[in-house]
């Protein structure tokens, strides 16, 4: 099955639900991978969906970690989300919008992560995978010469850093090493400006 036909493939009524759900922004993260998409579509809980597909856009295989597995909503959100994005290509944030893009981003993130972080191991683990992707973005700006913008996503994982740092006894390591990396980065950054 192509990408375009998977309308066919489901019921019309959970077609209206992954529709919805991607509309509503449910879809909190869709990441390439090396053979397809995996995407993480918020719910009740987290399910992630994994899809593998040819080059010419047709699905080799694709799952959803919830009960369903299959022919379910989370599937069909991310169906529409590939399919807006193929016909719509997301154009780079402009450079003065990444910050508060970014911002607005990694502030529930921290916010959830500071008051669940004994208990919601989810929490804690979006947080991480979010410090990771702006430090890859700080690098992406870097590498296309903009280093302003480079470092300016560095300090503010820096500065969100105070809010997680008494609550993550546990983590220590892990947040220690999102400091050093960040604040690397930074100092790197600030001497080519
Ligand atoms: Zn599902």
């Amino acid at each position: 099955m192509h990408l375009h036909e998977f309308e066919s493939q489901f019921d019309t009524v959970i077609l209206q639900r992954g529709k919805t759900y991607y509309q509503n922004g449910h879809i909190s993260s869709l990441e390439q991978t090396d053979t397809g998409w995996t995407a993480i579509v918020e719910g009740n809980n987290d399910y992630v969906v994994t899809l593998h597909l040819a080059g010419n856009g047709k699905i080799i295989t694709s799952h959803c970690n919830c009960p369903m597995k299959a022919n379910c909503k989370h599937l069909v959100a991310v169906f529409y989300a590939l399919l807006d994005k193929q016909s719509n290509p997301i154009t780079p944030p402009q450079p003065e919008d990444i910050i508060s893009v970014t911002r607005h981003k990694l502030e529930p993130v921290v916010r959830h992560a500071e008051g669940a972080i004994y208990l919601d191991s989810t929490a804690v683990k979006r947080y991480f995978t979010l410090a990771d992707e702006i430090m890859q973005h700080a690098n992406q700006y870097a590498a296309d010469g903009d280093k302003v913008n480079a470092v300016l996503l560095c300090k503010l994982l820096l500065e969100k850093l105070p809010q997680l740092q008494p609550c993550m006894y546990k983590l220590d390591k892990d947040i220690l090493a999102v400091k050093n990396k960040a604040t690397m980065m930074l100092d790197f950054y600030a001497t080519l400006i």
